[in-house]
């Protein structure tokens, strides 16, 4: 599989073939530690219960005071900067 390249970032994405959703063009992605997991959970729950918010915007919102780990995006070319430094994602 061809990897996304990551062009422009926010509002400046200029096409769908150019974005990563996986990772939101970062290359890389939080992972809850297990030890947060139900923290994690209960906190993005009772964000995206009014439902205004965006999702990536509720993780990003809800994982703050969680304990995490990166791990690299497999999909686009952002992600594979940072291939040695941390485990595959293997989320969708
Ligand atoms: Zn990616």
């Amino acid at each position: 599989m061809e990897l996304i390249k990551n062009w422009g970032v926010g509002k400046n994405i200029t096409s769908k073939e150019n974005f990563c959703p996986k990772c939101n063009n970062r290359g890389r992605v939080k992972v809850v530690r297990e030890c947060d997991r139900e923290k994690f959970d209960r906190e993005f729950d009772r964000l995206d219960a009014p439902g205004t918010m965006e999702m990536y915007l509720i993780y990003d919102k809800a994982i703050e005071g969680c304990q995490y780990d990166y791990h690299y995006c497999p999909d686009c070319e952002e992600g594979q900067k940072y291939k040695n430094e941390y485990p595959v994602y293997d989320g969708i």
